[in-house]
């Protein structure tokens, strides 16, 4: 313990006169307003609140040390702030002086709040116009000397490192903020679902069956020979029962499971608001989310401004080559067959009825490209379409820089130029083969031409429209399945309902059926999915057995419960690490999970998943062969 006498405050405050370099700041600064740091905790205030309002005041802080300026003064930090500390001076040989004390060190500072001497405020800091005088330090616990991350300059720091030191990669101003924004968005979800609109709040199992379909499910081994849990994708079969148990409108922040493998930006574990209503149609959703986003917005940012456009599934393939389109700008796609098919080339020939020309005009970009770009989009193109694209770079006069062209007339070139409305400087791709993966492959080039100019400084992405969010819908009910050659897979889940009017098509054009299935897309990333589901028990195994040829025994429960007075009902689930990592300008939604695990499925921290012995394997029934 350290204790100050008032010749020791008069000698710092000469020392500290000599000191003419502020403080480095270091600021976390989080909106305390209204907030209690304090209490029920040792500190009279945080380290981010002081102010000269404090002056003369008796204070008491805790905190980490952060930097140690000379013997006489230090930084401490906790996660509202930072906040200057003038110590007593150091009594050589008393071993009572912070010598031998490393940074990162948790301390409590009691003292008295005075303003800094003139000239030594620092403005930067929201702490920056005071200090504290201490009059009593203690050492709560001593931090080793070397840590492999400095908190401060966390951001050099490798990922890997900083998962397995997250306990102080979370120390960070980034990470603490970043698990306030979502923590303070769920509570004010929690508000407008439970408080004002009466949802209710339930826990649903994550130990579960198999269910059809169910490819990507975690499998848990149980004492039962031969018998597994698995852990649920989404607690889908749950909400929905419960609509026919009553609990007409359900919510739950669940964590889902899928076993995907290595995905990039993909957690094997990862959480979702789960919403579920019974007497809804989609627009009810639609509303509903919207004033979900809408209250639970962080403050600091521009607010929403609902209803959120609409786009159909059909128009953004089409356009954009996506389902989850990014339309703060253009570079649409267009169909271009009706000029270009069967003209001078042998890549515009082809039969098949699938077969289709598309282009897009990327405004002005060949001014800002280079031939390595060029390289990188072929490269790119080829490794999506054996052909690749052509890419066209449009001179001066207007004509093209392309081998090809000269084998085009000129009447294609004017076509060409007057249906994508050409001018000099613009990079036009074109793209021929089947209609999918056209489309897909422009959808693609035109984010990789659009980051590639960003990257360049030059804006694509509209600035006043920093979370564009979007909901598209119309989808079809099933797709050709991609791994089972000729049979149809669902778009959604099964459990998505067809629209009313196509209900008799389901029998005789399975493939023709729209479904009620919506998602809602921000910025070009898929943030939520769900439909209005089939509460007709036969409707629901005609699905599950004919058309997706699904063994429907393993749900014979949720069949029951559909035929057992099962209202009409629809939900929606949310991707709440996605969400909150877009909001945070986060380029990882690692980077808003507090304990992420590795594109590999490993946390670096503990080592998991982890050998276990053989006997612990022999209580469930289990052998591994030879693991490498
Ligand atoms: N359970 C669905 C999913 O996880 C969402 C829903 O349909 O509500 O994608």
């Amino acid at each position: 313990m350290l204790k100050l006498c008032s010749g020791c405050q008069r000698l710092v405050r000469q020392q500290l006169r000599h000191v003419r370099r502020s403080l480095h700041a270091g600021g976390t600064v989080l909106n305390v307003e209204n907030k209690d740091p304090s209490s029920f905790s040792w500190r009279t205030h945080s380290c981010g609140e002081l102010s000269t309002a404090q002056v003369g005041q008796g204070v008491t802080l805790c905190g980490w040390i952060q930097h140690k300026r000379y013997d006489f003064m230090l930084t401490l930090r906790d996660a509202y702030g930072v906040t200057q500390v003038v110590l007593p001076e150091v009594k050589k040989g008393t071993g009572e002086s912070l010598e031998g004390i490393h940074l990162e060190s948790v301390i409590m500072v009691t003292g008295k709040v005075q303003q800094r001497p003139d000239g030594l405020a620092n403005m930067k800091m929201s702490t920056g116009e005071i200090e504290v005088v201490a009059s009593e330090v203690k050492v709560l616990n001593a931090s080793k000397e070397k840590l492999p991350i400095q908190i401060h300059d966390f951001q050099q720091v490798k990922e890997s490192v900083r998962m397995q030191f997250r306990y102080l990669d979370l120390r960070s101003t980034r990470m603490q903020h970043n698990l306030r924004v979502r923590s303070s968005m769920i509570m004010r979800m929690r508000e407008f679902l439970c408080n004002q609109h009466d949802f209710v709040d339930v826990e649903t199992p994550s130990l579960f069956r198999k269910t059809p379909g169910g490819a990507k499910e975690f499998l848990v081994p149980t004492h039962q020979p031969g018998k597994f849990y698995t852990l649920p994708q989404s607690p889908q079969q749950f909400k929905q029962l419960l609509m026919v148990g009553g609990i007409d409108r359900y919510f739950q922040i669940a964590r889902c499971y899928r076993d995907e493998g290595s995905r990039p930006d993909r957690q094997p574990e990862f959480t979702q608001v789960d919403i579920e209503m019974s007497f809804v149609n989609k627009e009810g959703i639609y509303s509903m989310i919207e004033q979900l986003l809408e209250h639970a917005w962080p403050q600091e940012k521009p607010k929403l401004n609902p209803p959120f456009p609409r786009i159909s599934y059909s128009q953004a393939m089409d356009e954009y080559g996506s389902d989850k389109p990014d339309t703060r700008f253009e570079f649409k796609i267009k169909d271009v067959t009706g000029i270009l098919k069967g003209s001078g080339s042998s890549i515009f020939n082809s039969d098949d009825e699938d077969f289709t020309v598309r282009a897009i005009n990327c405004k002005g970009a060949m001014d800002h490209l280079k031939s390595k770009d060029y390289e990188h989009l072929q490269s790119e193109a080829k490794k999506r379409s054996q052909h690749g694209v052509l890419i066209v770079q449009v001179r001066d006069d207007l004509t093209w820089k392309l081998p090809i062209a000269k084998h085009l007339p000129e009447t294609v070139r004017q076509e060409m130029a007057q249906s994508l409305e050409v001018s000099q400087g613009d990079m036009l791709l074109v793209a021929a083969g089947p209609n999918n993966s056209m489309c897909q492959l422009l959808g693609q080039l035109r984010l990789t031409v659009a980051n590639l100019l960003e990257n360049k400084g030059v804006q694509i992405r509209d600035p006043d429209n920093n979370y564009n969010f979007l909901w598209v819908e119309d989808f079809p009910l099933f797709l050709p399945s991609e791994d089972r050659i000729g049979e149809l897979e669902s778009t959604h889940h099964p459990f998505t309902a067809p629209v009313a009017e196509h209900t008799p098509l389901i029998y005789s054009a399975p493939q023709k059926v729209q479904g009620q299935h919506y998602d809602l897309v921000l910025n070009g990333a898929e943030i939520g999915g769900g439909s209005i589901r089939i509460h007709d028990a036969k409707l629901q195994e005609y699905v599950l057995q004919e058309v997706l040829k699904e063994d429907s025994s393993c749900l014979s429960h949720l069949l029951d419960a559909l035929e057992s007075g099962c209202p009409p009902h629809g939900g929606i689930a949310l991707g709440l690490d996605r969400l909150i990592s877009i909001i945070c300008g986060e380029p990882s939604i690692r980077d808003v999970i507090a304990f992420p695990k590795t594109v590999e499925g490993n946390d670096l921290m503990s080592g998991a998943p982890s050998r276990v012995e053989d006997a612990d394997l022999a209580r469930y029934h289990l052998k591994v062969g030879n693991p490498k």
